[in-house]
C-alpha cells in the first residue's frame, strides 16, 4: 500500500485544469491533500468525488490568512460537519520571513486546534521557523495527534512531537545530497514516527528535472530512497508506513 500523506492537488488543478493525468494516482492507494484556504475546500471535494483515493483535510494555512472568509472558524466548523474531512489542515505557524502577523497566526492556529479537538480529528501541521511556538501551543491539546509535515527541526524537537503522538513528514527535500540535516533525521528517528510525502507540486525530489512537475506518484521513488537510507526492504517499509498512517488517520479505514 502506498500513500502520499501531503500534496496540493488543488494548486495543480487551479493552474493546469487541462492535464487530467495529474490526477491519475493509479500507483497510489490514497493521496492526502490538505487545503490552503477556503477556496481549496470546494476544489478538493470535487477531486474526491471524481477519484475517491484523493482524500482531504480542511483548514487555513498560516501563509494564506489574508484570504479568510467571514467568520472563518464558524465557516470551517460548518465544513467539518458537512463534508467530513479526514483531518484539520494544513494549519500551523510560519515565521520564516520575520514580518508575519505572529499573533494572528497563533490565534487562528489555536482556534483550529480547538475544532480538531472538538471533532476528534487529527491535524496536518505546517511549521516553519516556529517549532518551539507550535510545541508550546500543542501542550494545550494533549489528545490531538497528527503530522508535522516537512519536518526540519532538531532531534530533540522531533522527540517532543513524537512524545505528543505526532509523526514527522519527510519528502523530496531529503533526496538532495546537500540536505545533511534532514538526512540525519530521516536516518535516526524511530521508523514508527515517520511518514512520507511529496508536497507536490512543491519540493521536487532530486531526480525530477527543472521542467517537469512533481507528482504524488513520486512517493514510490521517495520510498525507495528512504528504504535505502534505512537499509530496509521497500516491502517492509510499505508495511511500516501503512501502520504509521493508520495510527494518525483512523478514518482512512486501513488499520490492520
Ligand atoms: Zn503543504
Amino acid at each position: 500500500m502506498w500513500i502520499d500523506t501531503h500534496c496540493h492537488l488543488d494548486f495543480i488543478y487551479e493552474n493546469k485544469t487541462k492535464d487530467e493525468s495529474l490526477f491519475d494516482n493509479s500507483l497510489l492507494d490514497f493521496v492526502i491533500c490538505p487545503s490552503a484556504n477556503h477556496k481549496s475546500f470546494n476544489i478538493l471535494k470535487k477531486l474526491n468525488q471524481k477519484n475517491n483515493s484523493i482524500v482531504y483535510a480542511l483548514g487555513y494555512h498560516p501563509l494564506y490568512l489574508s484570504d479568510l472568509p467571514e467568520n472563518p472558524i464558524q465557516y470551517l466548523e460548518n465544513e467539518i460537519q458537512n463534508s467530513h474531512p479526514i483531518a484539520v489542515g494544513e494549519i500551523g505557524l510560519d515565521f520564516y520571513l520575520g514580518n508575519e502577523e505572529k499573533e494572528i497566526q497563533k490565534i487562528i492556529f489555536h482556534q483550529q486546534l480547538e475544532l480538531a479537538n472538538k471533532y476528534n480529528l487529527p491535524v496536518i501541521l505546517h511549521v516553519r521557523s516556529a517549532i518551539d511556538d507550535v510545541l508550546k501551543i500543542l501542550k494545550d491539546f494533549p489528545d490531538i495527534k497528527g503530522i508535522a509535515h516537512a519536518f526540519n527541526g532538531s532531534l530533540q524537537q522531533a522527540q517532543q512531537f513524537i512524545n505528543m503522538g505526532f509523526k514527522l513528514g519527510f519528502g523530496g527535500a531529503m533526496t538532495y545530497s546537500r540536505a545533511k540535516k534532514i538526512n540525519r533525521l530521516a536516518l535516526e528517528l524511530p521508523i514508527d514516527s515517520i511518514v512520507l510525502e511529496t508536497d507536490a507540486p512543491d519540493m521536487k525530489p532530486a531526480w525530477v528535472n527543472a521542467t517537469s512537475q512533481n507528482h504524488p506518484n513520486e512517493i514510490r521513488g521517495i520510498a525507495e530512497f528512504f528504504a535505502q537510507l534505512r537499509n530496509i526492504s521497500v516491502i517492509d517499509l510499505s508495511w511500516q508506513l501503512k501502520n504509521n498512517i493508520a495510527d494518525i488517520f483512523p478514518d482512512l479505514g486501513i488499520s490492520s
